[in-house]
């Protein structure tokens, strides 16, 4: 798929998603059965662990679709560039969406700015860069942005897909109410 096919899916999909008009393609026995050999995912997306979010719904799609990588916060650490790597080098997909989202705890916690411990720290180290005098959902966007940056900056894989016009690293905001992908 093209990076204009692949963001047509990503946007019909959410469309139905959107309206409870969803089809569940791809979620049953025959598609396990068609992919124990091998994935052949279309996008990469890095969202938030949150409960409320769960790509495979917003976007509507099923088994061998998505490339998923969850964190608190949406975060690019070692462990999601890793990750995201992967599926760039690997399995091709074109296009990459950090997807951040209305109402976040992880960027919550980090404008409240208390005492952590040194794992939730971590976290919300990568979460301060995007703070600026404004609201939760402004920073949890500018978040989504940074880490886009972050993506590209820190990984030579990454890196070079985007200069080769192979890969697209997308931010986008999700709305938690109407189930909109907004590209950021
Ligand atoms: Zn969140």
């Amino acid at each position: 798929m093209t990076i204009n096919e692949v963001l047509n899916r990503l946007k019909t999909g959410n469309q139905r998603f959107c309206r409870d008009q969803m089809i569940r393609m791809n979620q049953d026995s025959h598609r396990r059965q068609e992919t124990i050999q091998a994935q052949n995912p279309f996008a990469i997306i890095l969202s938030c662990a949150d409960s409320r979010v769960i790509p495979e719904l917003i976007f509507d799609t099923g088994i061998g679709e998505l490339f998923v990588v969850r964190v608190a916060g949406n975060i690019a650490n070692k462990s999601t560039i890793a990750s995201i790597e992967y599926a760039v080098a690997n399995l091709n997909a074109p296009i990459i969406i950090v997807l951040a989202h209305e109402n976040c705890g992880a960027v919550t916690a980090t404008l409240q700015n208390g005492n952590f411990g040194e794992n939730l720290e971590h976290l919300v180290d990568h979460i301060r860069p995007a703070i600026h005098d404004a609201s939760v959902n402004e920073v949890a966007k500018k978040n989504a942005m940074i880490t886009v940056e972050q993506l590209i900056q820190n990984s030579s894989i990454i890196n070079g897909a985007v200069n080769k016009n192979q890969l697209q690293v997308l931010p986008a905001y999700y709305h938690l109410g109407s189930g909109e992908v907004e590209y950021l």
